[in-house]
């Protein structure tokens, strides 16, 4: 594995520098740190790390944990088998991919980096005893706890829609059974018909989530259903990439997308999935739907809430440097389920910030201070299979230790550029896949 940017040796004087190692922010891949190195500080047992949830976040940090010091006891514990990406998923319903393709195997962890994989249900965390309780009846201790367990749904928000309403109308927001349901109905879905979808309030996962998944379902029509029509009813004003998306759906999808912001009648009250009538404007208006995909506001996995992680806006706060809980000791939350400033709840995000919380871990155990972070997020979005846009932008803790977009870092991709550069970002988005898919669970 091939360091970026810092060497070997660079790696662990930064880690003994503390602050100067911002540069580790950079991490796309960390070469391993000698044990040696590691070890001097704690010649008793292995300290002990468990990571629950398997996703960007948990996977990601497990693993880097294990590179960054192999001589430490990594243990991740995952309810599900495999993991199926939220990530191409919208290519899913789009026909450019399949499940298969968007699922991934724990493998890796295991035979190549060393972690211990439980595939168990997290109950319960016991902070003073440093434990947690497992669904079988096990348990677990640990000396640092990373809490990666996603995002859970505010079923009931919405009138009329709660978890056994998803069987009929689904959200789709977690991949796997919910994406099958979806792409059904869309598949038997007559030509004409009309596809509802109502996108969360903030803050949720992947703000250009929706609108890439009006893209692919446009898509499919275009291919399949061509005097299919969509509709937006979104609980917000407006959405992420929100020009670019427009301009490409006028060039590519004329006439079959609408979009109706909150103030104009798109917030929904009430949602009756046995008709699939969504009502909105107080309950005045109504429109039927063929297929309506809801998509619940949203809140942190529902084991951080039971844990005593979550207050009393649903996310977890942490300490934005190290990512430790501000609320719980010795447990750390990373990825969708935590409060991190500016940065969006997406893979990459999850991803990054699991790199920087392994290596903050790793810091603390050796009586060191932890790196100054510094985060990127890249968001592609496909619109068709030839045409990419993106996002980009970089994160660094403000005086106040918030995570804050760094002015002038990053950006949109321009308007009015030529296809050929849609079609490589549409190539980029594909690259991105891969190389975040491989990082995390390769
Ligand atoms: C349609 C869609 C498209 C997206 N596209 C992109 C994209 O293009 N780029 C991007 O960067 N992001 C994208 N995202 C966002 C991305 O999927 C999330 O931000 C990311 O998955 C967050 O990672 P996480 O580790 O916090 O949570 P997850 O990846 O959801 O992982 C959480 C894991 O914890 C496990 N878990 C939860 N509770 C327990 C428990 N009690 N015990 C054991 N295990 C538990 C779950 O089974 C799950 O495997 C998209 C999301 C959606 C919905």
């Amino acid at each position: 594995m091939k360091m970026t940017g810092i060497s070997r040796r660079d790696f662990v004087k930064l880690l003994g520098a503390g602050g100067a190692a911002s540069a580790l922010g950079l991490v796309g891949g960390c070469e391993t740190v000698p044990a040696s190195a590691a070890s001097a500080a704690s010649a008793k047992a292995a300290p002990r790390v468990v990571v629950v949830g398997g996703g960007f976040g948990g996977a990601t940090c497990a693993k880097y944990l294990r590179i960054y010091d192999p001589s430490l006891n990594v243990t991740m514990i995952e309810q599900n088998a495999n993991f199926v990406t939220c990530p191409g998923s919208n290519w899913v319903l789009g026909g450019m991919r399949t499940m298969a393709d968007i699922t991934h195997s724990y493998a890796a962890l295991r035979s190549k980096h060393g972690v211990n994989v439980m595939h168990d249900r997290v109950v319960s965390i016991d902070a003073a005893r440093r434990s947690v309780a497992l669904a079988s009846g096990k348990s677990v201790e640990y000396d640092r706890l990373v809490m990666a367990p996603g995002i859970d749904f505010r079923w009931g928000a919405i009138e009329g829609y709660d978890e056994a309403a998803s069987e009929l109308v689904p959200h789709a927001w977690k991949a796997g059974p919910q994406t099958l349901l979806l792409q059904k109905q869309l598949q038997a879905m007559p030509d004409g018909g009309t596809f509802i979808i109502c996108p969360p309030p903030m803050p949720f996962r992947c703000p250009p989530g929706p609108p890439e998944r009006v893209s692919m379902v446009a898509h499919y029509f275009k291919t399949h259903k061509p005097r299919s029509k969509i509709l937006i009813l979104d609980a917000k004003e407006g959405f992420s990439k929100q020009g670019l998306f427009m301009d490409a759906w006028d060039e590519l999808y004329p006439g079959m997308i609408e979009f109706v912001p909150a103030s104009k009648g798109g917030k929904v009250q009430r949602v009756d999935v046995k008709t699939r009538t969504v009502y909105t404007d107080e309950g005045l208006t109504t429109h039927k739907g063929d297929v309506v995909n809801f998509i619940p506001a949203q809140r942190a996995g529902a084991i951080a809430g039971a844990s005593g992680l979550a207050n009393e806006s649903g996310w977890c706060p942490v300490n934005q440097h190290t990512f430790e809980s501000t609320l719980v000791p010795n447990v750390h939350v990373i990825g969708d389920a935590a409060v991190a400033g500016d940065l969006p709840k997406s893979g990459h995000t999850a991803n990054n910030i699991a790199k920087m919380t392994a290596a903050s871990i790793v810091s603390l155990f050796r009586g060191v201070k932890p790196p100054l972070p510094s985060h990127v997020n890249t968001c592609y979005s496909l619109v068709s299979p030839e045409y990419g846009i993106s996002v980009a932008a970089v994160y660094r803790l403000n005086e106040k230790g918030v995570l804050e977009g760094v002015k002038g870092a990053g950006g949109l991709s321009p308007k009015d550029a030529p296809r050929l550069q849609r079609v490589q970002e549409a190539n980029y988005a594909q690259g991105w896949y891969k190389g975040i898919t491989q990082d995390s669970f390769g």
